[in-house]
């Protein structure tokens, strides 16, 4: 049977992860956080004491870094050089140095066939930034996903402080700004929706009618295909 691959993109704090990864378990996908690789990436560069500011100090550092994804009990964990640093790629500083190391087209080129090598062995929901521009162009389903920003700096901030960090919003949305800049500047594969990506508004949708309506797009748009 033909694989489905749904690709996400969107800003950040757009929700991309949260709603894809629920809909993903509804829908019975495998779900695969891209952004969650160059956390990792960003991650080593910060504890090797990399020059942030110059992109080939990051490109040289990557034959050596091994970023892996393994499903444990269907849930995504990322791993760098062997161990499991799913939680600590979550840190606000990982957050900025992911933005920095993605701009870099080296990095993005040594993850690409790690991503598509998802795609081509599960159905898939894949969230990001350039999946459906240039991960997955050819995926069945592309949803772009945003909100208004201080709506997604709000989520942002509340998911922060519910896993116990201390944070200031207006710093979130600050973060969140520069990022989204960032994103959507590069030369790299920018932050852009695909053309033929449908445009998902959760700004006055509540998590359970975003998910509903990715679900919704998903089902119609695969069905529309098939
Ligand atoms: O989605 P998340 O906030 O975890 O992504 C961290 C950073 O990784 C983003 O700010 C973005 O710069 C980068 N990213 C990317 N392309 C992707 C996923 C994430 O450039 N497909």
């Amino acid at each position: 049977m033909k694989l489905v691959s749904v690709a996400i993109d969107g800003p950040v704090g757009a929700g991309k992860s949260t709603i894809a990864r629920t809909a993903a378990k509804r829908l019975g996908f495998v779900y695969c956080d891209t952004g969650a690789l160059y956390r990792a990436v960003g991650l080593y560069c910060l504890r090797s004491g990399t020059d942030m500011g110059d992109s080939s100090a990051i490109a040289a550092r990557l034959p050596e870094i091994t970023v892996e994804i393994r499903l444990v009990d269907g849930v995504q964990r990322v791993f760098l050089n062997g161990s499991d640093v799913s939680e600590e790629i979550r840190l606000p500083e990982v957050s900025m140095a992911a933005s920095t190391v993605s701009a870099v087209p080296e990095v993005r080129a040594a993850l690409l066939d790690l991503q598509r090598g998802i795609a081509e062995k599960n159905n898939v929901i894949m969230d990001g930034r350039d999946i459906g521009t240039v991960v997955l162009p050819n995926a069945d389903v592309k949803i772009f996903l945003t909100a208004k920003p201080e709506i997604r700096a709000k989520r942002r901030y509340d998911e922060l402080v519910s896993k116990g960090m201390e944070v200031v919003f207006e710093d979130v949305l600050e973060d969140l700004q520069k990022r989204d800049y960032n994103d959507s500047h590069r030369a790299a594969a920018p932050l852009k929706q695909a053309e033929d990506a449908v445009l998902a508004d959760t700004s006055e949708l509540d998590f359970e009618q975003s998910v509903e309506l990715v679900c919704g797009i998903i089902q119609n748009q695969n069905s529309n295909k098939t």
